[in-house]
């Protein structure tokens, strides 16, 4: 892509009307706009970001079995009056209509399974989507952490038994380690363990991202690293038994719940006289975009781990006279996502918002550099600026 044909403009200016780093950041990036307070547009750069999320998610999850399907975020009161939910402060209700907009997809993938799985052999399954949902959050301050209109992927499991239950919440913890470590988030985030809700047994769990910009606590036991949320109250680490905790900020990324039969009774799904067993897995899309650029930025801007940039490479003309383009059309034979800065504007603009956007590598082609038959290498995480030869830049960019 041509930065002179991009939708969007860098805005050097933080956006008055944000208060949080990770959508200063994105605003002045142009990866997203803001409509309302916690309704984002995703705009070119943003959607590519979230679509490469969206497909390490994707892949794990079908890796563990997952189906993927699309329920509507349009929902009838009716389903919501079978498990006592219609009245929740989340729930955004369309005035003299008996609809509300989903917060949540309990009320609808239980039917469908219930409609599907009427034999012993059809269990278990385990369903998943990836949608938009819709809660009115009261505080939506935070950028992309607390969206009143929001992407999560919500996965629900069905089970004869606790012990296949059990089993598969294992599985799905193995996937959700996988899916944090492809978005470079691998080190700051923890298992923690969490009270459970009203609908859930006592405790559930929750994949806890450090950040300062966070909005949860969670203690972190400084002998074997187990990590709690604040709401659960102990005095020794449950793992170890050691007493010392360091407190630290961070946003939670996803979560596991073991649900039980609390849908299953409200719509009376059984089998073998039994009530079915499930368990919910969610993770937040849009909130993980949010929280890579908190983990990954300093004051000139992102830093994307090269699994979810949004390109590749940034590449700078400077009076390179066609050089340049020539560069870019071979990098994209060679399979790279280039963004091509080739507008009329001076070196520093252009190094800026490199930085800025946070593309992995920055190649540059001006004429000093093509003097030596050579480009400048520059990686976004790094100060070391390298000459490679052209014929010798494909080779180059597979060690980075
Ligand atoms: P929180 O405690 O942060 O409000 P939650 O317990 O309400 O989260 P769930 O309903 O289980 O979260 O949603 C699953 C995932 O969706 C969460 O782990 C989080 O990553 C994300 N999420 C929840 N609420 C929002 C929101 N308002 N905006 C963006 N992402 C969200
Ligand atoms: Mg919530």
């Amino acid at each position: 892509m041509k930065v002179s044909k991009l939708l969007t403009k860098t805005q050097k200016q933080d956006p008055s009307l944000e208060v949080s780093t990770n959508a200063k950041l994105l605003v002045r990036g142009g990866f997203v706009d803001k409509l309302g307070a916690g309704i984002y547009t995703y705009l070119p750069l943003g959607l590519r970001v979230i679509e490469k999320i969206k497909n390490i998610v994707k892949g794990e999850m079908d890796n563990i079995g997952g189906q993927e399907v699309l329920m509507p975020g349009l929902q009838p009161k009716e389903s919501w009056e079978k498990t006592g939910r219609w009245q929740v402060p989340e729930m955004y209700k369309i005035k003299d209509e008996d609809y509300g907009l989903g917060w949540t997809h309990e009320e609808v993938v239980t039917p469908i399974a219930q409609k599907f799985l009427n034999s012993e052999k059809d269990f278990p399954k385990s369903i998943y989507q990836i949608q938009t949902k819709y809660r009115n959050e009261p505080r939506a301050k935070s950028g992309l952490f607390r969206g009143r209109e929001f992407i999560m992927k919500d996965m629900y499991s069905f089970h004869l038994s606790q012990e296949d239950l059990d089993n598969y919440y294992e599985k799905v913890k193995e996937a959700y380690f996988r899916v944090f470590e492809r978005c470079g988030l691998k080190d700051f985030t923890y298992y923690t363990l969490a009270a459970g809700g009203a609908f859930t047994e006592s405790f559930t769990n929750e994949f806890q991202t450090l950040t300062d910009s966070g909005e949860d606590i969670i203690y972190i036991c400084d002998k074997c690293k187990f990590a709690m949320n604040k709401e659960v109250k102990a005095d020794k680490c449950p793992e170890c038994g050691h007493d010392v905790f360091l407190e630290k900020k961070s946003i939670e990324v996803g979560n596991i719940f073991k649900l039980g039969t609390k849908y299953s009774e409200a719509f009376n799904f059984k089998m073998q006289d039994k009530h079915v067993i499930m368990g919910c897995y969610g993770i937040g899309i849009s909130r993980l975009l949010g929280t890579i650029v908190e983990v990954f930025h300093d004051e000139k801007g992102i830093i994307f781990p090269k699994t979810v940039a949004p390109y590749d490479i940034y590449l700078i003309d400077i009076k390179s006279n066609g050089e340049a383009e020539k560069v870019y059309e071979m990098l994209q034979g060679e399979g790279y996502e280039v963004l091509f800065d080739d507008r009329e504007k001076t070196p520093g603009e252009k190094f800026s918002d490199a930085d800025l956007m946070g593309i992995p590598l920055r190649v540059v082609v001006s004429e000093k550099t093509l003097k030596e038959g050579a480009v400048e290498i520059k990686k976004r995480s790094e100060e070391t600026i390298e000459m490679v030869k052209i014929n010798e830049i494909n080779n180059f960019l597979k060690e980075c």
